[in-house]
Protein backbone atom coordinates (compact mmCIF):
# COMPACT_ATOMS: atom_id res chain seq x y z
CA UNK A 1 0.00 0.00 0.00
CA UNK A 2 1.12 3.79 -1.01
CA UNK A 3 0.35 6.83 1.59
CA UNK A 4 1.69 9.85 1.44
CA UNK A 5 4.15 9.02 3.49
CA UNK A 6 5.55 5.97 1.17
CA UNK A 7 4.82 8.42 -1.44
CA UNK A 8 7.12 10.91 -0.28
CA UNK A 9 10.05 8.59 0.58
CA UNK A 10 9.47 6.78 -3.45
CA UNK A 11 10.08 10.90 -4.58
CA UNK A 12 12.91 11.31 -2.24
CA UNK A 13 14.81 8.13 -3.21
CA UNK A 14 14.39 8.75 -6.62
CA UNK A 15 15.65 12.28 -6.63
CA UNK A 16 18.72 10.85 -4.85
CA UNK A 17 19.57 8.40 -7.16
CA UNK A 18 19.10 10.96 -10.19
CA UNK A 19 21.10 13.74 -8.28
CA UNK A 20 23.90 10.64 -7.66
CA UNK A 21 23.64 9.84 -11.41
CA UNK A 22 23.37 13.11 -13.20
CA UNK A 23 26.96 12.44 -14.94
CA UNK A 24 25.59 9.28 -16.18
CA UNK A 25 22.29 10.16 -17.41
CA UNK A 26 24.16 12.89 -19.09
CA UNK A 27 26.68 10.30 -20.94
CA UNK A 28 24.00 8.37 -21.91
CA UNK A 29 22.17 11.20 -23.95
CA UNK A 30 24.97 12.73 -24.95
CA UNK A 31 26.15 9.09 -27.19
CA UNK A 32 22.76 9.32 -28.92
CA UNK A 33 21.00 12.66 -27.75
CA UNK A 34 21.69 16.52 -26.90
CA UNK A 35 23.46 15.27 -23.15
CA UNK A 36 20.83 17.45 -21.09
CA UNK A 37 18.76 14.42 -19.73
CA UNK A 38 20.88 14.51 -16.11
CA UNK A 39 20.54 17.97 -16.17
CA UNK A 40 16.94 17.73 -17.09
CA UNK A 41 16.01 15.42 -14.29
CA UNK A 42 18.43 16.76 -11.04
CA UNK A 43 17.00 20.32 -11.45
CA UNK A 44 13.14 18.75 -12.03
CA UNK A 45 13.47 16.41 -8.94
CA UNK A 46 15.23 18.93 -7.00
CA UNK A 47 12.40 21.20 -7.56
CA UNK A 48 10.06 18.51 -7.12
CA UNK A 49 11.82 18.23 -3.45
CA UNK A 50 12.10 21.48 -2.25
CA UNK A 51 8.07 21.81 -3.20
CA UNK A 52 6.79 18.33 -1.44
CA UNK A 53 9.27 18.85 1.57
CA UNK A 54 7.95 22.50 2.39
CA UNK A 55 4.28 21.35 1.53
CA UNK A 56 1.22 19.18 3.30
CA UNK A 57 -0.56 16.54 1.68
CA UNK A 58 -3.66 15.07 2.66
CA UNK A 59 -3.80 12.40 -0.16
CA UNK A 60 -1.38 10.73 -2.79
CA UNK A 61 -3.79 12.16 -5.57
CA UNK A 62 -2.75 16.01 -3.83
CA UNK A 63 1.10 15.10 -3.87
CA UNK A 64 1.39 13.54 -6.97
CA UNK A 65 -0.49 16.03 -8.80
CA UNK A 66 2.48 18.72 -6.63
CA UNK A 67 5.03 16.51 -8.57
CA UNK A 68 3.50 16.44 -11.99
CA UNK A 69 2.94 20.07 -12.27
CA UNK A 70 6.52 20.77 -10.53
CA UNK A 71 7.69 18.81 -13.54
CA UNK A 72 6.24 20.43 -16.18
CA UNK A 73 7.12 24.06 -15.27
CA UNK A 74 10.27 23.14 -14.37
CA UNK A 75 11.93 20.39 -16.79
CA UNK A 76 12.43 21.21 -20.18
CA UNK A 77 12.94 18.39 -22.69
CA UNK A 78 11.01 15.86 -23.81
CA UNK A 79 11.00 14.36 -20.30
CA UNK A 80 9.55 17.04 -18.48
CA UNK A 81 6.01 16.92 -20.45
CA UNK A 82 6.31 12.94 -20.37
CA UNK A 83 7.16 12.72 -16.81
CA UNK A 84 4.62 15.36 -15.39
CA UNK A 85 1.95 13.74 -17.34
CA UNK A 86 2.73 10.17 -16.06
CA UNK A 87 2.28 11.80 -12.78
CA UNK A 88 -0.52 13.81 -13.30
CA UNK A 89 -2.56 11.03 -14.86
CA UNK A 90 -1.38 8.81 -11.45
CA UNK A 91 -2.62 11.40 -9.66
CA UNK A 92 -6.42 11.69 -11.22
CA UNK A 93 -6.52 7.90 -11.19
CA UNK A 94 -5.90 7.28 -7.39
CA UNK A 95 -7.99 10.44 -6.27
CA UNK A 96 -10.10 9.49 -3.14
CA UNK A 97 -8.25 5.75 -2.87
CA UNK A 98 -6.12 6.52 -0.01
CA UNK A 99 -4.47 4.28 0.98
CA UNK A 100 -3.65 3.06 -2.50
CA UNK A 101 -3.38 -0.67 -2.58
CA UNK A 102 -1.81 -2.83 -5.32
CA UNK A 103 -4.99 -2.45 -8.24
CA UNK A 104 -5.54 1.26 -7.68
CA UNK A 105 -1.51 1.89 -8.46
CA UNK A 106 -1.98 -0.80 -11.10
CA UNK A 107 -4.69 1.24 -12.92
CA UNK A 108 -2.74 4.44 -11.95
CA UNK A 109 0.35 2.88 -14.25
CA UNK A 110 -2.20 2.41 -16.75
CA UNK A 111 -3.39 5.90 -16.87
CA UNK A 112 0.39 7.40 -16.57
CA UNK A 113 1.36 5.19 -19.69
CA UNK A 114 -1.71 5.87 -22.21
CA UNK A 115 -0.97 9.61 -20.74
CA UNK A 116 2.98 9.03 -21.89
CA UNK A 117 2.14 7.67 -25.06
CA UNK A 118 -1.09 10.22 -26.19
CA UNK A 119 2.01 12.77 -25.75
CA UNK A 120 5.04 11.19 -27.00
CA UNK A 121 3.19 8.53 -29.63
CA UNK A 122 5.80 6.02 -28.82
CA UNK A 123 5.22 2.72 -29.13
CA UNK A 124 7.05 0.31 -27.48
CA UNK A 125 10.10 -0.83 -28.56
CA UNK A 126 10.96 2.42 -29.81
CA UNK A 127 13.73 3.01 -27.77
CA UNK A 128 11.50 5.06 -25.26
CA UNK A 129 10.95 5.16 -21.99
CA UNK A 130 7.95 3.16 -23.19
CA UNK A 131 9.77 0.60 -23.04
CA UNK A 132 10.24 0.24 -19.43
CA UNK A 133 6.60 1.34 -18.55
CA UNK A 134 4.90 -0.82 -20.23
CA UNK A 135 6.71 -4.11 -19.26
CA UNK A 136 6.06 -3.07 -15.38
CA UNK A 137 2.53 -2.23 -16.25
CA UNK A 138 1.91 -5.63 -17.28
CA UNK A 139 4.26 -7.22 -14.27
CA UNK A 140 1.72 -5.39 -12.23
CA UNK A 141 -1.61 -6.19 -14.09
CA UNK A 142 -0.46 -10.40 -14.18
CA UNK A 143 0.52 -10.00 -10.14
CA UNK A 144 -1.78 -9.38 -7.22
CA UNK A 145 0.07 -7.93 -5.15
CA UNK A 146 3.63 -5.95 -5.67
CA UNK A 147 6.63 -8.06 -5.15
CA UNK A 148 9.20 -5.44 -4.77
CA UNK A 149 11.79 -7.55 -5.62
CA UNK A 150 10.20 -9.02 -9.19
CA UNK A 151 9.29 -5.64 -10.14
CA UNK A 152 12.81 -4.46 -9.78
CA UNK A 153 14.21 -6.97 -11.89
CA UNK A 154 11.45 -6.49 -14.67
CA UNK A 155 12.48 -2.97 -14.75
CA UNK A 156 15.95 -3.60 -15.25
CA UNK A 157 15.75 -6.15 -17.72
CA UNK A 158 13.16 -4.10 -19.80
CA UNK A 159 15.51 -0.81 -19.36
CA UNK A 160 18.42 -2.97 -20.73
CA UNK A 161 16.67 -4.49 -23.40
CA UNK A 162 16.59 -1.10 -24.99
CA UNK A 163 20.32 -1.35 -25.60
CA UNK A 164 19.44 -3.52 -28.77
CA UNK A 165 16.94 -1.23 -30.34
CA UNK A 166 17.02 1.24 -33.11
CA UNK A 167 15.26 4.81 -31.90
CA UNK A 168 12.34 5.83 -34.32
CA UNK A 169 11.32 8.38 -31.55
CA UNK A 170 12.82 11.18 -29.49
CA UNK A 171 16.58 12.74 -30.46
CA UNK A 172 18.22 9.47 -30.98
CA UNK A 173 15.93 8.47 -34.16
CA UNK A 174 17.81 10.60 -36.00
CA UNK A 175 20.85 8.53 -35.21
CA UNK A 176 19.31 5.57 -36.89
CA UNK A 177 21.22 2.32 -36.67
CA UNK A 178 23.73 4.10 -34.64
CA UNK A 179 21.46 4.48 -32.00
CA UNK A 180 21.78 0.59 -31.48
CA UNK A 181 24.39 -0.56 -28.69
CA UNK A 182 23.56 2.64 -26.37
CA UNK A 183 20.67 2.45 -23.75
CA UNK A 184 18.03 4.98 -23.73
CA UNK A 185 18.50 7.75 -21.17
CA UNK A 186 14.80 8.15 -20.44
CA UNK A 187 15.12 4.02 -19.75
CA UNK A 188 17.56 4.28 -16.84
CA UNK A 189 15.88 7.12 -15.23
CA UNK A 190 12.25 4.88 -15.31
CA UNK A 191 13.87 2.46 -14.00
CA UNK A 192 15.55 4.61 -11.23
CA UNK A 193 11.92 5.57 -10.47
CA UNK A 194 10.23 1.89 -10.39
CA UNK A 195 13.59 0.73 -8.87
CA UNK A 196 12.76 3.34 -5.76
CA UNK A 197 9.07 2.75 -5.97
CA UNK A 198 9.96 -1.21 -5.11
CA UNK A 199 12.89 -0.17 -2.34
CA UNK A 200 9.64 1.78 -0.54
CA UNK A 201 7.18 -1.46 -1.18
CA UNK A 202 9.99 -3.69 0.73
P1 LIG B 1 15.31 15.91 -24.85
O1 LIG B 1 15.32 14.70 -25.73
O2 LIG B 1 14.25 16.87 -25.27
O3 LIG B 1 16.64 16.52 -24.70
P2 LIG B 1 15.63 14.50 -22.35
O4 LIG B 1 17.04 14.33 -22.78
O5 LIG B 1 15.42 15.04 -20.98
O6 LIG B 1 14.84 15.40 -23.40
O7 LIG B 1 14.86 13.10 -22.42
C1 LIG B 1 15.15 12.16 -23.41
C2 LIG B 1 14.36 10.90 -23.14
O8 LIG B 1 12.96 11.17 -23.30
C3 LIG B 1 14.65 9.78 -24.11
O9 LIG B 1 15.75 9.01 -23.67
C4 LIG B 1 13.36 8.98 -24.15
O10 LIG B 1 13.32 7.96 -23.18
C5 LIG B 1 12.32 10.01 -23.81
N1 LIG B 1 11.56 10.39 -25.00
C6 LIG B 1 11.91 11.26 -25.96
N2 LIG B 1 10.93 11.38 -26.89
C7 LIG B 1 9.94 10.54 -26.49
C8 LIG B 1 8.64 10.19 -27.02
N3 LIG B 1 8.16 10.74 -28.14
N4 LIG B 1 7.88 9.30 -26.33
C9 LIG B 1 8.35 8.75 -25.18
N5 LIG B 1 9.56 9.04 -24.64
C10 LIG B 1 10.34 9.92 -25.29
MG1 LIG C 1 18.25 15.27 -24.06
MG1 LIG D 1 17.16 18.59 -24.64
Amino acid sequence: ELNVQSVLKWIEKLNDKIQNNKEYLTSLDQAIGDGDHGINMARGFQEVINKTTTSQYDTVSDLTKDVAMTLMSKVGGASGPLYGTAFLKLSMSVKGKDPVDHDAFTAGVQEALNGIQQRGKANEGEKTLVDVWAPVLRFLQENSEFEPGKLEETAKVAMESTKDIIAIRGRAAYLKERSKGHLDPGSVSSFYLFQSLAEVLQ
